[in-house]
């Protein structure tokens, strides 16, 4: 596996790839402006371009664009909606601009609607962005803890909607293992963690999961706290990853760290831990 870490392009794209590659990342994770805010600071070529050579330099990949936290494409409002929609399909058009080879989406919160129409809601967006949108950047959908009314807490779902947005070609998923635990997914059996497998093969299907976001949860399994901790620090714990990571059905696959940053010796302990245990080692 190839493994990497979320990093900040508070000093602009280009120092950003220099961050991972400090780390010792294999690849890494950006988000493509403000996480925050609606508003976006206008991208030059020239910073397009920098950020383009420094990947081609450092060998870094598969670059990882994540969604903005306040786009929500199930959203009951419809002016919501339509805002979500266009805020999606810019920061989708840069990730395009970058080379990116992913862009990370959570499916929203549905509000007060049933969830079947949320689903619909958010292919009918995403099928909108994608036909807005051209390019070679997979749009990935992430499983979310399934907190309140948050779509695609499960495989099946995320499989519904990406059947309904119909471009196998252009969609996947992201497998977030905190998510998926808080969502009541068991990852720290063999049982569990074999059965995981064989329900993203026969819903969305394994070529389709290119992406795991690997973070360990302080919640329990099926508590639907979103809250990610330290690698063999939470409730998933050193076995459960071990297990996951030695799984060779997904052994080709990108593992991106979403786990608390307060030092920079966090990251690189948290990446010295998942390749000890993808390498079978004990800590
Ligand atoms: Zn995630
Ligand atoms: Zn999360």
């Amino acid at each position: 596996m190839r493994f990497g870490v979320h990093v900040s392009i508070g000093k602009g794209l280009p120092e950003a790839v220099r961050t991972a590659k400090a780390l010792g990342c294999d690849a890494f994770q950006i988000f493509i402006g403000n996480p925050r805010g609606w508003k976006k600071r206008a991208l030059s070529d020239q910073e397009v371009a920098a950020f383009r050579q420094e990947v081609q330099t450092t060998g870094l990949g598969p670059v990882v664009v994540h969604l903005s936290y306040l786009p929500n494409p199930a959203a009951e409002d419809e002016a919501l909606y339509e805002k979500s929609i266009l805020a999606i399909a810019e920061e989708y058009q840069r990730a395009v601009a970058i080379g990116a080879a992913y862009f990370v989406v959570h499916p929203g919160k549905s509000g007060g609607q049933d969830r079947e129409s949320a689903m619909t809601k958010v292919a009918r967006g995403v099928r909108e962005i994608l036909k807005m949108v051209k390019g070679s950047t997979l749009f990935l959908l992430e499983n979310q803890a399934g907190a309140g009314t948050e779509v695609g807490g499960n495989l099946v779902q995320l499989a519904q909607i990406l059947d309904e947005i119909n471009h196998p070609d252009r969609t996947g998923i992201c497998f977030d293992t905190c998510h998926a635990f808080a969502a009541g997914y068991e990852l720290r059996t063999a049982e569990g963690s074999n059965r995981l497998l064989t329900e993203v093969d026969t819903t969305v299907g394994l070529a389709r999961m290119p992406l795991l976001h690997l973070n360990d949860a302080i919640g329990e399994c099926g508590s639907r706290l979103d809250r990610h901790t330290h690698i063999g620090q939470g409730r998933i714990g050193v076995e459960g990853f071990r297990r996951l990571l030695t799984e060779p059905r997904i052994a080709g696959l990108t593992g991106i760290l979403e786990t608390p940053q307060v030092t920079p010796e966090d990251d690189l302990r948290n990446l010295a831990v998942l390749r000890q245990l993808a390498a079978g080692g004990t800590r």
